[in-house]
């Protein structure tokens, strides 16, 4: 297999004229060996179908090809979405026709802009907007089953996090109602060019069902969001105005079976599910 290296990527990126933006979080894997790690991480089978989000120039989506039936790659930069089937068809020729381009804006695609559906997101996903995507890609398309993802090393934590702990939040919570989600692996900065000034971090995401409740996902997550958004207060209070009246959010608490002078730190995907669902219904 042969992928890019730091004397390819500068080449290619000197022949199209790139400099990196931090706009785009521009950050291109200059290390074999964290390309292969990452496939090998996903646990990706030939019969997947791998959706990748921002493939740059190609580090990782030359090290997937090889692997699976098929990769989908979305690149908002149109200079790297016209460039990335020259460099596939130049560097891996065999597995070039497994390979189709979006030039799209991950956060704005909808199902029917993708070729087919996919089983699996591997990503080396861009730092400033890697939240929303990744839970808008678990939303809008149930079809994939899990994930790998190379997020800034303090996300993969808040993404991880368990209930109780400082950095748990709403990032925990809500890809907690898709997936079962781990850390799995630190990343260094030198294995990019240009070398970002954070550390990153794998992240492995199992899809599961969501909880079982009678409240819709938007239901559960607007109940996340404003327990949150005032994270300091008891729950009685952060959820006075989601409810309508501070009685209101204490009813609903009780009614989950959850203590209204709890925070919303110590409660899980499911209890949000059950408080969403004893939300007083005027
Ligand atoms: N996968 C490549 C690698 O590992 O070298 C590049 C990863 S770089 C961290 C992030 C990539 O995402 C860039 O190519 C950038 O242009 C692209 N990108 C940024 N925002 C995007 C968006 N909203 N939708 C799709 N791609 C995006």
């Amino acid at each position: 297999m042969t992928l890019l290296g730091p004397v390819e990527v500068r080449a290619l990126a000197e022949k199209l004229g790139i400099r990196p933006t931090k706009k785009l979080g521009q950050n291109f894997v200059i290390d074999g060996g964290t390309v292969r790690r990452i496939v090998r991480v996903a646990e990706v089978t030939p019969d997947d179908v791998v959706i990748e989000i921002g493939p740059g120039l190609g580090s990782l989506t030359l090290a997937l090809l090889p692997e699976v039936a098929r990769v989908v790659a979305v690149e908002i930069d149109p200079a790297l979405a016209v460039q990335l089937p020259l460099t596939v068809a130049q560097m891996d020729s065999e597995h070039a026709d497994r390979l189709s381009v979006v030039h799209a804006d991950a956060l704005k695609i909808g199902v029917d802009d993708l070729p087919a559906l996919p089983t699996a997101l591997v990503a080396n996903l861009p730092y400033n907007v890697s939240v929303p995507v990744l839970l808008h890609l678990l939303e809008i398309l149930p079809s994939l089953r899990r994930g790998l993802v190379m997020v800034q090393a303090e996300v993969a934590d808040r993404l991880a996090a368990a209930p109780g702990s400082r950095i748990y939040g709403v990032p925990s919570l809500k890809a907690a109602w898709y997936a079962d989600v781990r850390r799995a692996g630190p990343v260094g900065r030198n294995v990019f060019w240009p070398a970002p000034n954070v550390d990153s971090g794998l992240v492995s995401l199992i899809r599961r069902d969501p909880p079982e409740t009678s409240a819709t996902r938007e239901e559960v997550f607007a109940a996340v969001d404003a327990a949150f958004a005032q994270r300091r207060k008891t729950l009685r209070a952060a959820l006075a105005s989601w409810a309508g009246t501070a009685a209101a959010a204490e009813e609903a608490l009780v009614r989950a079976g959850v203590e209204p002078s709890a925070r919303g730190e110590q409660l899980g995907i499911a209890d949000f599910a059950r408080i969403a669902e004893n939300r007083p219904r005027p």
